[in-house]
């Protein structure tokens, strides 16, 4: 080949594909997935990383020679590539999107980082151990401690040395200078693990005879092509079943690949593994560790000496070589969807194909399976259940508490008599409280109680939320910000009110109903803090939390044998979205939320407080019966061709010009059904729509979607993918394409 395909990342453009040509000397060291120095523009040489290979150029091109090859051991392997390519086509979206969400920039930018190191040296050590005092060795009190922290470190970084210490550079170059401790140039991996350094390894727990049923079946069969479900009622032991499952495969000689659908999560999950299997083995991966973790755990995964990666969504991307397992957990999790910005992947999606690259099993784990997950695997075959918890421990059953009933006697109309009574039963016993509140802010919306006008961000079509500890209105999906308003800004009347209620409310209502409870909050508005959920976590998990209030982050996941109260504060919220998945969504939180309460030795209580005790999916949610469900939720897929009787295509047209938007979605609407009866498909690729979407308006664009039903399978994806690889349209109207979309608002 003459020619290699680089990429390189242009500030403020992203990640973009161009071509050079290999001098002779590179011919034959030259590989794909290599650093390389090129020549770009008036910057100079820029870093690179090789792509792909041809023969040939269109004419015309001028092309230049690569430089340099910077570091023969690649980074990435063309299989690796082949499933970005892979990727790219299965969501309609361009390579290049896809390498951007992929592959970490910093890879891209700096290529390798050197760190000074620091150990005490021979002569510091005869310091330490002779029975002189620091004065008579002729060092200072100061010093003589330095030494002496040092001396318990080993070798280690000079920068975190000097940060743990509190010394400076100054003072370490004296004692090098005294001869008493050694500087050495050399590469240091930075480990995003360091924050459970101190974890003693324990052995894995022997299973119960149920698990160990369960674990042979699975065994059974690690060659299946498709995907295996574990479902297993919250706290049946899964993770138990997964732990053996690893340790199998890793002392086969391959590793692990497990998926948490949230940071969080993902983070207690990582802190198990190494409990288990020791931190040199494991490593962690998702968006919010920094680019230069994020850079060494790249190199030490390529290098293969990393056993298990544990990560959340992004984690579905990184090199870990050798696969021999991918389990992804809690599977029915929104969280694995990307869904903004493109590639809007689905992790579970890619890890299936990631598996049969690797020829290795996908293991899915959930106590409330995806209908589609369930579906399938009943199917082909491959469901294993637990429908009871390790221990027996009875799961505990909801009681529903009408709030049309009790609303007047509660506490602001929010928080119930019988509620109240059993947060103090609870926390005055010594155990821990969970309540639930699925939806962030203080207010839901605020209104004009003259003329009734609702306050919505001025780009999109929905209502500002007030967030009571910025004391601002905040738009939910454009993060708009905007003081409270003196006057209704329809009628003048200063009439303005918060309605409704978040979890900030929440928080708020209950410190003043129970002032002398610690009580804290978790929802994303804390997430901007690095690490603040792990701490806030740690502190509940320690018992240092009386009443943890939250959104759904806190029904996921978590498993703290303290908590026997959960408080569902508005268990309706969810039902009524005009969405396909609202009842599905909706079971789920509420199923998985109840699961938290009563994990350990201790029963637990759930209270789902309610104003539509009635209502038919919150009463199959209360009795927490997925099977009976699943019965009657696949019907009604069935009926409406919804998955997984179809795939879900969604296209969004949008625009700042509302006319504009609606005729191109027309005129695509039009040809897409003119091009489906052509080939015959009609029947198959059911077009509905152009509609407003139910969320007209985002960020001042005119949103009008299509949805596609497709019922051929790959055959339909294909002729979907290659109608939209052919359209153009002017610069004004934006074209999204969402392959098996969340949801359709
Ligand atoms: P799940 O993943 O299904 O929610 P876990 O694996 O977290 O359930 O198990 C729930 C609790 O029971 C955990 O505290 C776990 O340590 C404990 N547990 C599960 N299986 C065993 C076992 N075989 N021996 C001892 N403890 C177990
Ligand atoms: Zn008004
Ligand atoms: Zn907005």
């Amino acid at each position: 080949m003459k020619y290699a395909v680089v990429i390189i990342n242009i500030k403020g453009l992203g990640v973009k594909t161009f071509s050079y040509s290999i001098p002779d000397e590179m011919a034959n060291i030259i590989r794909a997935g290599q650093a390389v120095l090129v020549p770009f523009g008036r910057q100079g040489l820029v870093n690179a990383f090789i792509v792909g290979f041809s023969d040939y150029i269109p004419d015309g091109i001028k092309v230049k020679k690569i430089n340099r090859i910077l570091d023969e051991t690649p980074l990435f392997s063309i299989k690796y590539l082949k499933l970005l390519e892979w990727v790219a086509n299965y969501y309609c979206t361009d390579f290049v999107t896809v390498l951007n969400a992929s592959i970490p920039l910093k890879l891209i930018e700096k290529n390798s980082k050197t760190e000074m190191s620091v150990k005490i040296s021979p002569m510091g050590e005869l310091l330490l151990k002779s029975d002189k005092t620091p004065k008579e060795s002729g060092v200072t009190k100061r010093q003589y401690e330095i030494l002496d922290k040092l001396s318990k470190c080993g070798k280690t970084s000079l920068i975190e040395f000097e940060e743990k210490s509190k010394t400076t550079r100054a003072t370490m170059k004296k004692l090098e200078g005294m001869g008493l401790v050694a500087f050495d140039l050399e590469y240091i991996y930075r480990n995003p693990l360091t924050i459970f350094k101190d974890v003693p390894i324990e052995p894995l727990y022997e299973l119960s005879e149920l698990q160990e049923e369960i674990y042979q079946g699975i065994k059974q069969k690690m060659r299946s092509p498709n995907p295996i479900l574990l479902h297993g009622v919250t706290a049946s032991g899964k993770t138990e079943v997964y732990f053996k499952l690893i340790k199998d495969v890793i002392d086969s000689g391959k590793n692990v690949l497990f998926l948490a659908p949230e940071i969080a999560l993902a983070s207690q999950l990582t802190k198990r593994l190494a409990k288990k299997f020791g931190i040199k083995d494991v490593a962690i991966w998702h968006s919010s560790i920094s680019d230069g973790e994020k850079y060494d755990v790249w190199q030490r995964l390529y290098k293969n000496e990393i056993k298990i990666l544990a990560g959340a969504r992004s984690a579905v991307f990184a090199p870990l070589q050798n696969i021999g397992l991918i389990i992804i957990d809690e599977e029915h999790e929104g969280a694995y969807k990307q869904t903004n910005p493109a590639p809007r992947y689905d992790a579970r999606v890619i890890a299936k194909r990631l598996a049969q690259f690797h020829q290795a099993p996908l293991l899915l784990g959930s106590a409330t399976p995806d209908i589609s997950t369930y579906y399938y695997a009943l199917n082909n075959n491959n469901l294993f259940q637990i429908l009871k918890r390790y221990n027996n421990a009875p799961l505990a059953k909801p009681e529903v508490i009408n709030m049309q009933e009790y609303g007047k006697a509660s506490y602001r109309g929010i928080i119930s008599k019988p509620l109240q009574t059993e947060i103090t039963e609870t926390v005055e016993s010594g155990k821990q409280v969970i309540l639930l509140m699925n939806r962030r802010g203080f207010s839901t919306y605020t209104q004009c109680k003259c003329c009734g006008t609702v306050i919505e961000c001025p780009d999109c079509s929905i209502p500002m939320v007030w967030h009571s500890d910025g004391r601002k209105l905040k738009c939910h999906y454009c993060n708009k910000e905007l003081s409270m308003p003196d006057y209704c800004p329809s009628c003048g009347s200063d009439a303005l009110s918060n309605s409704g209620s978040g979890t900030q409310k929440i928080e708020i209502l209950v410190k003043e109903l129970f002032p002398e409870y610690r009580v804290e909050r978790i929802d994303s508005d804390i997430l901007t803090k690095k690490n603040a959920h792990i701490e806030l976590l740690n502190k509940f998990q320690k018992g240092e939390i009386d009443i943890l209030v939250g959104t759904q982050m806190i029904a996921k996941g978590l498993d703290n044998p303290n908590v026997t109260l959960v408080g569902v504060i508005i268990a309706d919220t969810g039902f009524s979205v005009p969405d396909f998945r609202a009842s599905e969504r909706g079971f789920q939180l509420l199923t998985q939320v109840a699961g938290r309460a009563g994990r350990g030795e201790y029963n637990g209580k759930v209270l789902f407080q309610t104003y539509n005790p009635d209502y038919y999916a919150f009463q199959t949610a209360k009795t927490q019966d997925y099977e009976k469900f699943y019965e009657t939720e696949i019907k009604a897929r069935q009926e409406f061709d919804y998955p997984p009787f179809s795939q879900i295509i969604r296209v969004i047209l949008s625009s700042v010009n509302n006319f504009r938007a609606e005729k191109s979605a027309m005129e695509i609407a039009m040809r897409l059904n003119i091009m489906t009866e052509k080939f015959g498909f009609g029947e198959y690729l059911e077009t509905l729509g152009p509609t407003p979407c139910i969320i007209a308006k985002i960020n001042g664009h005119y949103r009008y979607q299509i949805l596609i039903k497709n019922k051929l399978s790959q055959k339909g994806h294909d002729f979907i993918s290659k109608f939209f690889n052919k359209i153009t349209l002017s610069k004004d109207i934006k074209l999204t394409i969402d392959v098996d979309p969340l949801d359709i608002l």
